[in-house]
């Protein structure tokens, strides 16, 4: 515990993070995206259900019940976020606010704690879009958007006008042409389609084989 202040959470060091994420009355709250989330995240911590960190304000007026007694403890990938995150709990008058000093990649390079109770992939903002975070053990909490299967290969949805990232293991991305939905799929400047350089007859028997499967699944 190194220091706190007015604004913001108390900070704690990773092996003080770790310990106290194990203590009964103790909630651990992402304040990352829900991208960053779904790839990888400390074990049993909680996602908001928004769309982007900027909605956070509001869920944590929403979610006053689920938040009061209890120690809350914050995280984000290099520990800029969550000291917002935190300075807006504390201005909704919770007081025992813990936030994890240098964010996620330090607490993976950490010696002592290794990088343990993390699940999954940290996502980055780079070219790598993920990294290891845990040192001992790893255990997959991706999941493919298509199929549901155990997955970690981030893809963008072609439709340009979307842009969605979703799980994706390479197989799906070629029989779903890298679409998040049938809207996707058909826009007209679909880039699966321009750079498969996809005939009109190509791109049709793709669709009917989606729609085969679809109609499977139900
Ligand atoms: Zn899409």
């Amino acid at each position: 515990m190194t220091s706190t202040n007015e604004q913001t959470g108390e900070y704690l060091d990773p092996k003080d993070f770790y310990e106290e994420m194990k203590k009964e009355d103790t909630i651990v709250l992402d304040a990352r995206n829900d991208y960053e989330y779904d790839i990888g995240h400390f074990r049993g911590a909680i996602r908001p259900d928004i769309r982007n960190f900027r909605e956070l304000p509001e869920w944590i007026k929403d979610n006053k019940e689920l938040l009061e007694g209890k120690r809350v403890l914050t995280y984000c990938t290099g520990g800029i976020r969550c000291e917002k995150f935190s300075g807006w709990l504390k201005e909704e008058g919770f007081d025992d606010v813990g936030q994890l000093h240098g964010g996620i990649v330090s607490y993976g390079k950490d010696p002592e704690v290794k990088g343990e109770l993390w699940d999954g992939q940290c996502y980055v903002f780079d070219e790598r879009i993920s990294v290891p975070i845990n040192q001992v053990e790893h255990n997959v909490v991706g999941r493919d958007y298509f199929t549901g299967e155990p997955c970690e290969r981030y893809i963008n949805c072609a439709n340009p006008d979307c842009n969605e990232q979703i799980l994706s293991s390479e197989e799906n991305e070629h029989f779903f042409l890298r679409s998040c939905s049938h809207e996707c799929r058909v826009h007209p400047r679909n880039r699966y389609i321009e750079e498969h350089g996809l005939s009109e007859e190509e791109v049709q028997a793709k669709m009917e084989a989606i729609e085969e499967y679809e109609k499977q699944k139900v």
